[in-house]
């Protein structure tokens, strides 16, 4: 199948963050053939199936959410109200003890029809039951990474082994890539670290953590091991491998030196850390440092939403307040974050994360005839401060077009929206 997108606004993401006020997009089945100013004869020649008139709106890469727990939609609101170590000892992971593997997928179908809607192409989960998340990812066609989380809390040694069983079962699959995880530091034992980092060394694949999201998860470890988390992992050699690390609020400057020169991957949660009260990351402070930053959503439960758009909007004002600087995370930098450095951060960047000839075609259209978009000119502030998920109104993954007008193709809501409810009524 041959597309063409024709009088869009075009924003790349691409090394020089190129822009066409009036672009046009050729898609040869799952790849961009061409990207650029209008041209004619380059159209003509393509012979195109489909012609798309994009007039009036923008057309961006798809949005890449680099950390979140999908299924956790289950939990949306449950234990709202209560910090980081209640709200997981009390309520989630008692509940999470009752989940089956169809509870799973279900919520993550929530998950993915919420990604869809709001632009999102592709995600980095942690989580378990990864079968069933990836027959949810394969059912709705969405791109992903898929990480089993890795903790010492009920048996060690099975999760590691799911998570090398699942390295094996998903190689070469065309739109699931699988990491190692370590859930944290305090659910791990330095020896079941050190045992994730052989696995990610043995298996050439990258670690997603969870690093200093907290001041008492940051002091317990001075506490015990005299050293900031980041400097621990640093000693243990985690860096050595490709790691990603979410959330990353309470750094000293040695930390975000470390995270430089070892070129760890940081993933800001905006939504996640206010909402939990976890404190506010210094975003400024690492992007100024040469640290790639992506930006995720967190699960749902702590957000409580995977919505991109959103988060975006409540990066670009976070890093302000932090900083006290109002031209700190400019909407450039903030388009990158949700789009290329995700892609950077996954280790998928050659594939995804910008408009280029060769890469997949995963892309959202943003309609700017909305009277959240104006004014037009101000396009790249509208994509930050003003547009919502209701403007992101087509969805293409792989040259296929899966949402548009926001509805999704071949899915059934109220089916559902029905079994979601039932899970949750049986879970919490
Ligand atoms: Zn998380």
């Amino acid at each position: 199948m041959k597309m063409i997108f024709i009088n869009a606004l075009i924003i790349t993401a691409d090394e020089n963050f190129s822009i066409y006020e009036n672009g046009m997009i050729l898609i040869d089945d799952t790849k961009i053939a061409f990207v650029g100013d209008m041209n004619i004869k380059r159209q003509i020649e393509f012979a195109a199936d489909e012609v798309i008139d994009a007039k009036g709106n923008i057309i961006i890469p798809g949005l890449i959410n680099a950390h979140t727990h999908l299924s956790m939609t289950l939990f949306s609101g449950y234990g709202s109200g209560l910090p980081l170590k209640e709200w997981l000892e009390d309520k989630i992971w008692p509940a999470e003890e009752k989940l089956t593997p169809q509870d799973v997928y279900i919520g993550a179908k929530m998950g993915i029809t919420q990604m869809l809607l709001s632009g999102t192409t592709c995600f980095l989960d942690m989580y378990y039951f990864i079968d069933d998340i990836a027959k949810a990812v394969e059912e709705m066609g969405i791109r992903a990474v898929l990480s089993r989380a890795v903790l010492d809390v009920g048996g060690f040694d099975l999760k590691l082994k799911e998570s090398i069983e699942s390295i094996e079962k998903y190689e070469n699959h065309n739109m699931i890539d699988i990491m190692t995880a370590a859930h944290t530091i305090y659910t791990n034992t330095t020896q079941g670290l050190l045992e994730i980092i052989d696995t990610a060394k043995k298996y050439n694949k990258s670690i997603n953590i969870h690093i200093s999201e907290t001041k008492l998860e940051t002091a317990n470890c001075i506490k015990k091991y005299k050293k900031t988390p980041v400097e621990y992992l640093n000693d243990i050699g985690m860096f050595d491998v490709p790691v990603i690390a979410a959330h990353c609020v309470h750094l000293s400057d040695n930390d975000i030196k470390i995270l430089h020169d070892k070129k760890v991957n940081v993933v800001h949660n905006p939504s996640s850390n206010f909402k939990l009260a976890s404190g506010i990351a210094p975003i400024q402070k690492l992007i100024d440092a040469g640290v790639n930053v992506a930006l995720g959503t967190d699960g749902a439960s702590s957000n409580n939403n995977l919505d991109m758009i959103e988060e975006m909007h409540i990066a670009a004002l976070t890093a302000k307040i932090e900083s006290c600087n109002p031209a700190a995370l400019d909407a450039e930098t903030v388009i990158k974050m949700a789009t290329i450095n995700g892609a950077k951060a996954l280790k998928i960047d050659k594939k995804t994360g910008s408009l280029e000839i060769g890469k997949q075609a995963d892309l959202i259209m943003i309609d700017t005839d909305s009277p959240f978009s104006q004014p037009k000119r101000e396009y790249l502030n509208n994509l930050d401060y003003s547009i919502e998920r209701r403007e992101a109104t087509m969805t293409m993954i792989a040259g296929e077009i899966l949402q548009s007008g926001g509805i999704i193709k071949d899915f059934d809501l109220e089916n559902l929206n029905e079994q979601f409810n039932n899970c949750i009524d049986r879970l919490c």
